[in-house]
């Protein structure tokens, strides 16, 4: 069992000496349990959180151990009579090639309903994350100008695309050109911009000639200080995820902006709201019925980054964190 153990806390950007690879005996099942043989493994931005020993909505991963992920795999022995050998199963297995698990907490993937990788993204947490979160505090409304970051990303292309479904318009903004032609051209987002342009506050500002409404915050920093003077009455801010600080190991210079901040929250009754996926676990089967449904009539297109073999994870996921994915990162780890 060939898996990937964090070596050391990183310190900012993780480098390749945090993370280990090892090979330790394949796990027996007991009474009740399966073996899972790994098939896909998820590859998200939380999991820096995790290897951080800072205080956050979940522990964080111990020295020593694989890091926590979310995989897909195969039933390849079962002591249980609820699943067969062959069956696939998502699990929260780290990353690692076998897991032993009684299935509770996972869900049964259907490979004839959506290809198996989609359960970690489009069809799993991340499509969940802007469905609950765009749906439940965004609150689009017709004619409405929805703003993303992150937009070609599982969360954020998923963010505009729900957002177009509601009458609203989509703004995505992504990290240079090819990222925003993809938006435009394939996923009918009504505008793209790049972050990393000189001159992208201007032209997030053309993007938006009505302001924005919503604004589904994935990644804060000099994203969410353009977004800001756009901002409408009322506007709604989901705030998912700050990708763009999750290496950070101080506090940015510069002038304390908090009551410049809080003074326009009160000017413009801005409805800000963080949340957690799990939040809505309650919408668990109302996601999962609109966005299949959503998928099998084409009004929903989603792109994947397939990286092979479990060895690369550690670059992959270092790679995620500056944007050198396009589309939902996933490992394959057995064919
Ligand atoms: P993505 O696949 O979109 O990967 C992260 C992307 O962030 C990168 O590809 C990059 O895209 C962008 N990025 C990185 N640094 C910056 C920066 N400085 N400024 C602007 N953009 C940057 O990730 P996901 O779709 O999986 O996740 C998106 C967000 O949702 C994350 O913040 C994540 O933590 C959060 N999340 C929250 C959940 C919750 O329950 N609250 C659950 C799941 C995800 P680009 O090249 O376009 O810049």
């Amino acid at each position: 069992n060939r898996r990937i153990v964090l070596a050391a806390r990183p310190h900012g950007e993780p480098t390749p000496q945090d993370f280990r690879l090892e090979e330790v005996p394949i796990p027996t099942p007991g009474p009740g349990e399966v073996l899972l043989r790994t098939k896909w493994l998820s590859l998200d931005p939380y999991m820096r959180g995790r290897m951080s020993a800072a205080k956050s909505y979940a522990a964080p991963v111990e020295i020593g151990d694989p890091i926590t992920a979310e995989t897909v795999g195969e039933v390849v022995a079962s002591n249980n009579p609820d699943y067969r050998v062959g069956d696939l199963l998502t699990a929260f297995a780290g990353w690692q090639e076998y897991f032993v698990t009684d299935g509770k907490g996972g869900r049964r993937v259907d490979p004839s309903e959506a290809p198996p990788s989609t359960a970690l993204g489009i069809l799993g947490m991340p499509g969940m994350t802007a469905y609950t979160g765009l749906l439940n505090i965004g609150q689009p409304k017709p004619g409405e100008t929805v703003a993303v970051a992150a937009a070609t990303g599982p969360v954020g292309s998923m963010v505009g695309q729900i957002a177009r479904l509601k009458g609203a318009r989509a703004v995505g903004i992504a990290g240079g050109p090819d990222k925003c032609r993809y938006l435009t051209e394939e996923l009918g987002f009504d505008a793209a911009v790049d972050h990393r342009a000189p001159d992208f506050p201007e032209a997030l500002a053309q993007a938006c000639p009505k302001g924005i409404d919503v604004y589904f915050e994935n990644v804060g920093g000099a994203v969410f200080d353009a977004v800001l003077p756009l901002l409408n009455d009322f506007a709604r801010l989901p705030v998912c995820g700050l990708v763009s600080s999750y290496n950070a190991t101080e506090v940015p210079p510069g002038p304390d902006q908090r009551p410049a901040l809080l003074r326009m929250v009160l000017t413009k009754r801005l409805h800000i709201q963080g949340f957690i996926v799990w939040d809505f676990r309650a919408q668990a089967g109302d996601f999962h019925r609109d966005v299949s449904d959503w998928l099998k009539e084409g009004r929903l297109r989603y792109r994947e980054d397939v990286v092979e073999g479990l060895e690369k994870a550690p670059e992959a996921f270092i790679g995620m964190l500056k944007g050198r994915n396009f589309g939902k990162l996933v490992v394959r780890v057995s064919p």
